[in-house]
């Protein structure tokens, strides 16, 4: 059985595939685990370049991150951010947030630390059989963004390849500047309306616990879709952006632009969690809920115990 992906969606799924006995390969082409859950270190300093933080009311949910808390892997970060918009600047409590102080990244480690994942390994075709790039499995989840699991999915494959291709997608960029001193107002991350850049600042320094004078900054996916090609040459105009919102005289040194072609799905209007096929090809990630950590990983999770019940059932 192949996940391909090791963002949270396919370590929640390879972990329950393990748990029932399952033999599984996890292949990712990136360096590392955690897909849109990433960390960079810049100067030894991780910063949190995807999810800004995450939240979680799902009572499995809060039992994992419960067990993170426990290991000393997240903290209650905030429930306050503050609000931008044309009325200017207002105070907005909702959810806690829960940040990490190694970053999110580190939370996809801990789940995938006993879980078999192959890094740097690109999945080029799924075929029916079902086969991963020509090799015939047992089953194949693809736990990635619909728009990148389409790529690979062999048109013959047409069930799965339509609800890839249904789910519709937003990019952004993430900006880390870091600046000479913390001179901003005291705010720990702010909601940006209606800006021509910007939608989401937050201190990165506050979120990790180490005060460092660090913010990162998230784009509206119009601003990104504009710069797809070249992100690093949009960091001058995200670096503006902010010091004029937060009215900081002192430039920053712009560390590091990340792209997100695939940043956030449209909420899905299905009640399902996951799409699976009887060809044993399924299909995982936050699209199938709402854009956030928790979604993907509820995916991913039920999206294991599915296949795990099937293929437990095909062995008698
Ligand atoms: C900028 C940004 C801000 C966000 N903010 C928040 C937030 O504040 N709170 C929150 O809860 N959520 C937030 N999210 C959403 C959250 O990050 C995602 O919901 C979650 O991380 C998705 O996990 P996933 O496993 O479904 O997908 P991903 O994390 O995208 O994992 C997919 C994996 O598949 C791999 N892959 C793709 N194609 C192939 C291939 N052909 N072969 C092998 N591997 C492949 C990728 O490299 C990747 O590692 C944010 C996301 C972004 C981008």
């Amino acid at each position: 059985m192949v996940v391909v992906g090791a963002g949270i969606a396919g370590v929640a799924c390879a972990g329950e595939l393990v748990r029932a006995g399952i033999p599984v390969q996890i292949r990712e082409r990136g360096r590392v685990a955690g897909g849109r859950m990433a960390s960079k270190r810049f100067d030894g300093r991780p910063a949190d370049t995807g999810a800004a933080y995450l939240t979680a009311d799902d009572p499995d949910f809060v039992q994992v991150v419960e067990r993170w808390r426990t290991a000393g892997l997240v903290h209650e970060w905030t429930d306050t951010f503050v609000a931008y918009d044309a009325d200017g600047r207002r105070e907005v409590t909702g959810p806690t947030r829960w940040a990490a102080p190694r970053g999110l990244r580190s939370l996809v480690e801990e789940l995938a630390r006993e879980l078999p994942v192959s890094v740097d390994r690109l999945v080029v075709t799924v075929e029916p059989g079902p086969a991963v790039d020509g090799r015939r499995c047992a089953a194949v989840a693809l736990c990635m963004p619909g728009p990148q699991a389409a790529l690979l999915l062999d048109p013959a494959l047409a069930r799965a390849t339509r609800a890839a291709q249904e789910q519709r997608w937003s990019p952004s960029l993430s900006a880390v500047l870091r600046f000479p001193s913390r001179r901003w107002p005291d705010f720990r991350g702010a909601f940006v309306n209606d800006h021509p850049v910007l939608a989401l600042v937050c201190d990165d320094g506050d979120r990790r616990g180490d005060s460092a004078p660090v913010l990162v900054a998230h784009t509206t996916p119009e601003f990104a879709a504009g710069h797809l090609p070249q992100p690093t040459a949009a960091g001058p105009a995200i670096e503006e952006a902010v010091r004029d919102l937060l009215g900081l005289p002192e430039p920053a040194e712009l560390v590091h632009v990340h792209r997100w072609t695939y940043a956030k799905p449209a909420p899905s209007g299905g009640d399902g969690t996951y799409h699976l096929e009887a060809d044993g090809v399924g299909l995982a990630g936050d699209a199938f809920g709402k854009p956030r950590v928790q979604s993907a990983w509820r995916s991913g999770r039920d999206l294991g115990r599915a296949l795990a019940q099937r293929l437990l059932a095909e062995r008698g």
